[in-house]
């Protein structure tokens, strides 16, 4: 179903940095029309408590805060779809038209494009995890240490993102079990040593989470030695899962520029891609920050980006 309309700005995605580049994009009259993907709201919808967004004193549930994200970007007009992004065609010189296919099967015109497609915590395919995701299983220390405070949890990973988790979770937590499938860590030698020599961190090499326990929480950790096979209890009240995120670029292939992992890389301080008129904010272009406040600042230059090219292009 091909429409021929050419809209301004249309929006992929809809985590905070989509909702607040739809947010600017409206409020400087550019019609912005969102896509937002399979998991409307993103990443937020699946954490409980958010309590490090500035605004909130009281703390705010990760879904209910994605629905007033919602009403601000809608009460300026932007056009909210429950569709998703399935293919693009992107133009390759300044003042050419992006095409972009849906799942509905539309065809979709735009002037400008703003990436906001977030990335996808990875997770170990237990059944466990599934279970108490919420209830005692994080993908994010940042969102959820602090309801382990005094408690003893377990981290899984041996990359840099286990070994912040597991740092930032010493801070808070009684003890902390960095459970790692190899002999050695991934991360980098600052990290490692950071890890190392900590005294709340007990780091042990070889070992997989095969499961959880617990009446209506995790309250044990079931683990193996993978050398010696031997299975063993910890007693824990969390288990963060720190083994990488997924940027969700796979439709961006052979078009946009990406580092090695796929996250999209922007030019300098700005959201600006290889592409004339292709803006990325939020999670899919920052393999580093991840923050729902810090993908909101990508999310307003992305539109502030757009404005730009918009007047300097078309007007
Ligand atoms: P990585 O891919 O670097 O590491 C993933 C870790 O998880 C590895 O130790 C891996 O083990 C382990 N793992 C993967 N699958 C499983 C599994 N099924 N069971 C058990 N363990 C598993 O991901 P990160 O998120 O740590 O880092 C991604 C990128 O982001 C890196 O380039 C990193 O440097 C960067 N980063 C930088 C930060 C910073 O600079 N502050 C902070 C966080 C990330 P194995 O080694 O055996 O494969």
């Amino acid at each position: 179903m091909t429409d021929n309309t050419i809209r301004d700005t249309v929006i992929i995605g809809s985590g905070p940095a989509g909702y607040t580049a739809a947010i600017y994009a409206a409020r400087a009259n550019m019609n912005p029309e969102m896509f937002t993907g399979m998991q409307p709201g993103g990443q937020l919808t699946t954490t409980t408590d958010v309590e490090n967004f500035p605004g909130y004193p009281d703390g705010i549930m990760g879904p209910d805060m994605m629905v007033q994200f919602q009403q601000q970007a809608e009460r300026f007009g932007t056009k909210v779809h429950m569709d998703y992004v399935t293919e693009v065609k992107l133009a390759k010189n300044p003042g050419e038209i992006h095409t972009l296919k849906t799942g509905s099967g539309r065809e979709i015109q735009t002037r400008t494009v703003i990436i906001s497609t977030g990335a996808t915590a990875k997770y170990l395919g237990l059944e466990d995890e599934d279970k108490y995701l919420g209830s005692g299983v994080s993908a994010c220390a940042t969102c959820d240490g602090f309801f382990y405070k005094n408690r003893p949890v377990v981290v899984v990973g041996g990359g840099d993102t286990a070994a912040e988790e597991a740092t930032y979770l010493a801070n808070i937590c009684s003890k902390v079990y960095l459970l790692i499938r190899k002999n050695e860590m991934r991360a980098s030698k600052v990290m490692q040593d950071r890890v190392m020599n900590n005294p709340k961190i007990e780091v042990m090499f070889n070992h997989e989470l095969i499961g959880m326990s617990g009446q209506m929480v995790v309250e044990k950790a079931h683990i193996i030695n993978n050398q010696t096979n031997e299975k063993s209890e910890l007693e824990v009240d969390g288990v963060f899962i720190a083994i990488g995120h997924k940027p969700n670029t796979e439709i961006f292939h052979g078009q946009l520029d990406m580092d090695e992992t796929g996250y999209l890389i922007t030019k300098g301080k700005t959201s600006k891609t290889n592409l004339p008129g292709v803006f990325a904010a939020g999670d899919v272009q920052d393999s580093v920050y991840r923050q729902a406040v810090t993908a909101a600042g990508t999310g307003c230059m992305a539109a502030l980006d757009a404005e730009r090219y918009l007047g300097e292009n078309f007007h």
